[in-house]
């Protein structure tokens, strides 16, 4: 579902995008075909880990299930999260992903900088299916 999107263990966790060598523009979600800039002739689309921090441009109360391709278990409980759009500067890109468990709404601000974590999506006896999330990295207000 989500494979090649993200790399890394612990601080070296990154979202991985791709870069076009004749434009320079940089892609999340990876594009690996065709640049997607409608002024380039088209490159190399080079797979780039992107910054790890950013800050808060948008955010919402999840308060649904996520779809595809998200994998949730209907039978299980639905635990709220905060859904944060982050702009990563260098990139000139926003990337939406779940906050960290336990963040709500209250705790974020536009403009906190938050960075990116590993985080556990959904798992079961026999497998883990690992995603990203964002971390203020101020520390969370209780
Ligand atoms: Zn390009």
């Amino acid at each position: 579902m989500v494979e090649g999107w993200f790399g890394g263990e612990g601080d070296a966790f990154r979202l991985l995008g791709t870069r076009c060598s004749a434009c320079a523009a940089v892609f999340f979600p990876r594009e690996d075909v065709h640049c997607r800039n409608p002024r380039c002739a088209g490159g190399e689309l080079v797979e780039v880990p992107l910054s790890r921090r950013g800050r808060v441009w948008s955010y919402t109360d999840g308060r649904y299930r996520p779809p595809s391709p998200y994998v949730t278990d209907p039978e299980l409980p639905w635990e709220p999260y905060a859904l944060i759009a982050v702009e990563l500067a260098a990139e000139r890109l926003v990337v939406l992903g779940q906050g960290v468990p336990g963040l709500g709404v209250a705790d974020l601000a536009v403009g906190m900088e938050v960075e990116v974590v590993p985080g556990v999506l959904h798992e079961d006896a026999e497998t883990v299916w690992t995603t990203w999330q964002w971390r203020p990295t101020t520390g969370v207000r209780s």
